[in-house]
């Protein structure tokens, strides 16, 4: 039962050996809460609620510890309150509670452990005076500074050099810094921002302190999986890992990184008006197990597009499979899902494997399947949209009749090859690949023959135009 897993600190797959026997620990970076949670802040969530529902699977509920932060202190809430006139744990509560709740409404469980940064401020005072205590960090003008150069791995795990980052890197060169890369582990604070008592004056910690200090406390000195974003793998995780390692502790074995989400092909930024949160979704109608889904579509190490036509078929897709499983018993979850899983969490193809599973009506199979990928069942706390249009479909859906088409397709693409191999012309071949492709389904075609698969966005009307 190995799970393979991606190891950005070593580029290349490993297998997963928690430190202690058959139990597992993972710390994940969280929100700073200041906002709604946007549809990349959730792409985060939902790829590591997979990880932790298969480590749960994998090694019971109760051996697997996730810790997920929120920071709540941070400049960013500060100018929030100040904006708003409001006090800033007003602010903070607030969002912590929206990003509970859409979080919950996109399938994603509560981790073990959910600390809150200003909760744990005299744990990280206390990890300060130790780096400055061996060398590690010097304070200046009321500020403690982390030494880069004084640990020799600093940009391992993002693969860059120290002189190169300099070289490249417009750092705002501060008085007070001793190199222009040295980072912030503390900072004052004046009378109108929040600050807590310290050695080095009344003042408030730097951000990534906080996670070294947090996990320590809640997963000890090394943990099995720290997670996140990989635009934290600089400089936040790097900076992390610099704080922890000089503390004495060996931290993180595997660093996993999901790659960031897009809408419709660009970055999704508000001057481009293509920004939109969960609850934005949510309050649109669209059901949390449709944004589920397509979260899950996309491999967590591809970059990830948000389009409508995904959310369509995604849509479209469910319900087939939510009336399909409606009365079913659910069963073991089938081999080959769990092979998927364990490969790298490779969802994209577990999705595959489950559009099989509707296409050869093993309704049990599939009912476990989707259990295990986080969505409801249907008696189960299913959002009411989603199950209306459940229960408005009266007939098999279409993917029950894909099977022959899919046959149907697979000859033609065999009789075209046939004629291409003489006519060496591979135009009307070509096309039909692609026009298949672009309809969700997976070609291969070997010496041995064609072979067609749905994919993870496969729809059977796509196929009707092709007839
Ligand atoms: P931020 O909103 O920058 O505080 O980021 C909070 C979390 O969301 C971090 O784990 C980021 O890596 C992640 N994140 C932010 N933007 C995106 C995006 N466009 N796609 C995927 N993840 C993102
Ligand atoms: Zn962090």
């Amino acid at each position: 039962m190995t799970i393979t897993l991606y190891n950005t600190a070593t580029r290349s797959k490993q297998p997963l050996e928690p430190i202690e026997d058959g139990k597992v620990s993972m710390y994940v970076c969280g929100p700073t809460v200041y906002d709604r949670a946007h549809i990349g802040n959730a792409r985060a969530v939902v790829v590591f609620d997979m990880l932790y529902r298969l480590l749960r699977h994998e090694y019971g509920a109760e051996s697997v510890t996730y810790v997920r932060n929120f920071t709540d202190v941070d400049d960013k809430i500060n100018a929030r309150a100040a904006e708003e006139g409001r006090p800033i744990s007003e602010i903070t509560e607030e969002t912590t509670q929206w990003f509970l709740d859409d979080m919950a409404a996109i399938g994603a469980l509560e981790p073990n452990e959910m600390p809150r940064a200003t909760a744990y401020v005299p744990h990280m005072v206390k990890m300060i005076e130790g780096l400055i205590e061996k060398g590690h960090a010097y304070a200046a003008e009321g500020h403690v500074l982390f030494k880069v150069r004084s640990y020799a791995d600093y940009g391992k795990l993002s693969g860059r050099s120290v002189d190169d980052m300099i070289a490249g890197a417009r750092v705002e060169v501060a008085p007070y810094k001793e190199d222009p890369m040295d980072f912030v582990l503390w900072k004052p604070s004046d009378a109108d921002t929040p600050g807590w008592d310290s050695p080095w004056g009344r003042g408030r910690p730097g951000w990534h302190i906080e996670c070294s200090a947090m996990a320590y406390e809640l997963l000890g000195e090394r943990f099995d999986i720290h997670g996140g974003g990989n635009d934290l793998t600089f400089p936040h995780h790097e900076n992390e890992i610099a704080q922890s390692k000089c503390a004495g502790h060996d931290f993180a074995n595997i660093w996993m990184h999901n790659e960031m989400l897009q809408v419709e092909g660009k970055k999704m930024s508000k001057s481009l008006g293509n920004f939109f949160t969960v609850r934005d979704l949510l309050d649109q109608g669209v059901p949390g197990e449709v944004i589920r889904f397509v979260m899950l579509s996309t491999h967590y190490r591809k970059p990830m597009d948000w389009t409508e036509q995904k959310r369509v078929e995604a849509e479209k897709t469910l319900v087939g499979w939510y009336w399909m499983t409606e009365d079913a018993a659910t069963g073991e979850v089938p081999a080959a899902l769990i092979d998927a899983l364990r490969s790298d969490l490779n969802v994209s193809k577990a999705l595959m494997e489950m559009h099989l599973m509707a296409k050869n009506g093993d309704a049990a199979g599939l009912l476990s399947s989707m259990t295990l990928l986080g969505f409801p069942a249907v008696n189960q706390n299913l959002s009411p949209s989603l199950l209306e249009k459940v229960q408005r479909t009266n007939a098999a859906p279409d993917m029950l009749d894909s099977n022959s088409d899919l046959q149907l397709f697979q000859k033609k693409l065999e009789s075209l090859r046939a004629d291409a191999l003489v006519s060496k012309d591979f135009s009307a071949l070509d096309d039909l690949k692609g026009k298949l492709g672009a309809a969700g389904v997976e070609v291969r075609m070997t010496k041995e023959g064609v072979t067609l698969s749905p994919g993870p966005f496969f729809a059977i009307e796509n196929l009707e135009v092709l007839k």
